[in-house]
């Protein structure tokens, strides 16, 4: 939980939504930790800038955020997508139909947090999309077998839910956008 040590740090607080918001970076961040011998002035924990907001618990789509602060991490898409294992039959009918076209996390609730709109998109050659990452289509990625996931998302954090979750995933999605 090193978010909780970034809040303890001045970084950021930890939202209504349970991530760490900074208050000029938004949350689209990544953690880092330098473990040191040295002995450093411990600076401020960061204040919680919040407020009266309830966009982010109003934006998911499964209702995962229960109360402010609070995420049901069973009706978290993000780890629903990600790290459970198992067939469709997985995750209750009600979420599948939450998950709309989404195959690999969520940040419906990140995206709505006015700390993000001054997000400056990164320019670090490592964090770039490729093909396969950026609005891919459903069924080309349906078609994927497992020897060509592995060689498309070495490297990718994609590979944590693993070939057979990603295509649970992409069958779900492909079901949700299916005209009724
Ligand atoms: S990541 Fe998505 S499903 Fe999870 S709490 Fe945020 S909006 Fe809800
Ligand atoms: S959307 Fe609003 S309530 Fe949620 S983390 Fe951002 S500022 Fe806080």
């Amino acid at each position: 939980m090193e978010k909780a040590w970034a809040e303890q740090a001045g970084l950021g607080w930890i939202g209504k939504h349970s991530n760490l918001v900074s208050a000029e970076y938004g949350s689209w961040l990544l953690l880092g930790e330098i473990l040191t011998t040295l002995s450093l002035e411990a600076d401020e924990p960061a204040t919680d800038l919040c407020g009266s907001c309830t966009l982010c618990i109003q934006a998911c789509p499964t209702r995962a955020i229960t109360e402010p602060y609070i995420v049901d991490a069973t009706r978290c898409i993000s780890y629903l997508t990600i790290e459970l294992r198992g067939d469709q039959t997985a995750i209750a009918h009600e979420l599948q139909g939450g998950m709309g076209n989404k195959i690999f996390g969520c940040d419906d609730c990140l995206d709505v947090c006015p700390f993000n709109l001054r997000a400056e998109p990164t320019q670090e050659n490592a964090f770039q999309p490729s093909r396969w990452s950026l609005s891919p289509h459903l069924n080309e990625l349906s078609q994927l077998d497992e020897q060509t996931f592995a060689i498309v998302f070495h490297q990718s954090p994609i590979r944590r839910a693993k070939h057979q979750g990603l295509l649970r995933n992409v069958g779900i999605a492909q079901r949700n956008l299916k005209p009724s």
